[in-house]
């Protein structure tokens, strides 16, 4: 299956982790919602931000997340934990069929997050 390794900057998610790591098992890419479509970067989104406003929603992420031997390994040896990509943005070049994404890392951005339209997927490039 052809999966991407997620490297976000999106540190007001719950699901981020230091050192640009995603920790939610799956997240979904979709196009600007008024329009349904992407012409750049700043038109996508990713819609499994949730934003951490308490330490408490943090550690509630994070026992969510379900921390056990794997991902700790992961730590300790340095690997990307990385989540399965689900991406609706079907007019971007790295787009496959079922949803898929066949780019090999995908870049999450959002400086200052707030809402989830304010996340990009920033590998995003029209080509179909
Ligand atoms: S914004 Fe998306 S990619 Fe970034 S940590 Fe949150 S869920 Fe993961
Ligand atoms: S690179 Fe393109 S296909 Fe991959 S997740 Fe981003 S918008 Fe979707």
């Amino acid at each position: 299956m052809t999966n991407p390794i997620v490297k976000c900057t999106v540190d007001q998610c719950t699901h981020y982790m230091p050192g640009d790591q995603c920790m939610a098992a799956k997240i979904s890419i979709y196009n600007e919602e008024e329009t349904g479509k992407s012409e750049k970067s700043k038109d996508t989104q990713c819609k499994s931000f949730h934003h951490r406003k308490t330490m408490g929603d943090m550690l509630g992420a994070l026992h969510n997340a379900n921390i056990g031997g794997t991902v700790s390994a992961a730590f300790l040896d340095g690997t990307q934990v990385t989540p399965v990509v689900e991406c609706f943005v079907n007019n971007c070049k790295y787009w496959h069929n079922n949803n898929l994404c066949n780019a090999g890392n995908i870049d999450v951005s959002g400086a200052n997050a707030a809402k989830t339209p304010d996340t990009d997927c920033s590998t995003f490039e029209e080509g179909k």
